[in-house]
């Protein structure tokens, strides 16, 4: 999508969630429309989570701003994988004390954040516990036109309440109270748990116009937690997919990565195809998995072979993540280059540019990609002496591996699991109705 469309989508839904707001005159439905009218009382779940499965500087924390008398809870990612029997990868605290009070309750703390001031706790070999202070929902800075959802300003002290209805998703949006074993829904996301699906907090609509963001961690909890999609959900990404052009540039690339990590990187680029949220992030990926040729195919059973890796426990760099995403076009636009370099260059550059792509990323993608045809051949010369050789044998791996190959080149039985059973399916043009 070109910048002046996705100016013009934007315009036009942002006075379509503007609508919204304004037609609400029944009692909020969405406490980020109204957080502190909200309900203040929570649904109350007695839960005893498996004490060996918190974090026990988590845990440490916690405790000790609750001696002090300030409310603190475990919160967001770590409950909602507890609770859906994962392993949390990290555990986040939400309290009532100021970052000034945490900083004086823990030597070992820093500050960090401009927009939103957070302390970070550090515990040994490099553990840390983010804890925020509770936080609502900003409202929306508004244009002439009052119409501007967007966030910009997102530092605003509130109560435990409105830190849940600031959240994202239901399943996101859920307390642990630690000493009394309970977990506190202001915002329905127990039952959404035990349904495995995934709700926005308030109108979807109106919270992906907020911070568009948002449509690709939603992509990311239903790859990765396999949890269903409502269909509103589905249908405000649709709508509001062409929101992410202007997002932060930065924001984007980070999200595009954690949508590679963690084992559902096929999963994910396959509900950003079909939802169309590829054609405005990466249009050159979106068309190229678009073809019925086998080189697309190749191209998806790469993201399955990604996936594998991150199973085995060989998390890869961000070289190589993005190297395999854009390996099969990439190739492409080097057929026929008489300089592969340049032809790469060529190609990236749009990205490079829409994605803020770092400079050292796009240039080992070049190097790799250009060098291809020398590693297969198993020549690599001066470069398997260079820090990026590793990187390239692991993209070489992979593009064996998509292609069917054993290690040392040959071919090799394709077997039935190889084959992407996303990428068979028909994609549904379900927007080009919606939109
Ligand atoms: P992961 O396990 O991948 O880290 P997470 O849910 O912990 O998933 P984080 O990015 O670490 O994701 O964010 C922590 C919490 O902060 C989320 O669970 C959610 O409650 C809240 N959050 C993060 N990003 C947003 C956002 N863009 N809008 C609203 N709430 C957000
Ligand atoms: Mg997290």
């Amino acid at each position: 999508m070109s910048e002046r469309a996705a100016r013009e989508e934007l315009a036009r839904l942002r006075r379509e969630a503007a609508r919204r707001r304004a037609r609400r005159t029944q009692p909020p439905s969405s406490p980020s429309d109204h957080p502190g009218a909200w309900r203040v009382e929570p649904e109350i779940h007695a839960l005893d989570l498996d004490d060996g499965r918190i974090d026990p500087d988590a845990a440490k924390v916690v405790r000790r701003l609750i001696r002090h008398g300030f409310e603190a809870y475990l919160v967001g990612g770590c409950v909602r994988d507890l609770l859906l029997g994962r392993s949390p990868k990290d555990f986040d605290v939400a309290t009532s004390a100021r970052p000034d009070d945490v900083r004086s309750l823990f030597r070992n703390s820093r500050i960090i954040g401009r927009r939103f001031r957070l302390v970070h706790v550090l515990f040994g070999a490099g553990r840390v516990i983010e804890t925020a202070t509770f936080r609502r929902n900003p409202q929306p800075q508004r244009n002439g036109n009052g119409e501007d959802l967007l966030i910009r300003r997102d530092n605003v002290f509130g109560d435990a309440h409105e830190d849940a209805a600031r959240r994202d998703f239901t399943i996101n949006g859920l307390f642990y109270d630690l000493d009394r074993k309970r977990v506190l829904d202001w915002v329905g996301g127990m039952p959404d748990i035990e349904r495995r699906a995934i709700h926005t907090i308030g109108d979807p609509f109106v919270r992906f116009s907020e911070d568009p963001v948002r449509i690709l961690r939603a992509i990311r909890f239903c790859a990765r937690l396999d949890l269903g999609m409502s269909p509103d959900v589905y249908d405000a990404i649709v709508q509001c997919r062409g929101t992410l052009a202007m997002a932060a540039r930065p924001r984007l690339f980070e999200e595009i990565l954690r949508l590679l990590r963690g084992g559902a990187a096929h999963r994910s680029v396959w509900l950003a195809w079909e939802t169309g949220v590829l054609d405005v992030l990466l249009p050159e990926l979106a068309t190229f998995l678009s073809d019925e040729r086998e080189e697309a195919s190749v191209a998806w059973r790469l993201l399955s072979e990604v996936d594998r890796s991150d199973v085995a426990n060989r998390s890869q760099d961000d070289i190589v993540l993005w190297t395999a995403l854009l390996l099969e076009p990439m190739r492409e636009a080097c057929l026929e280059a008489r300089d592969r370099v340049d032809a790469v260059a060529e190609f990236l550059e749009p990205i490079v540019d829409r994605l803020n792509v770092p400079r050292r990323i796009a240039d080992a993608m070049r190097r790799i990609v250009a060098l291809l045809p020398r590693l297969e051949a198993g020549r690599p010369g001066r470069f398997a002496h260079t820090q990026l050789y590793p990187h390239a044998a692991e993209v070489l791996a992979l593009s064996r591996a998509a292609r069917g190959m054993r290690g040392d080149g040959e071919e090799a039985a394709v077997t039935a699991d190889r084959v992407p059973h996303f990428a068979t399916q028909r994609r549904r043009r379900k927007r080009t109705r919606r939109v």
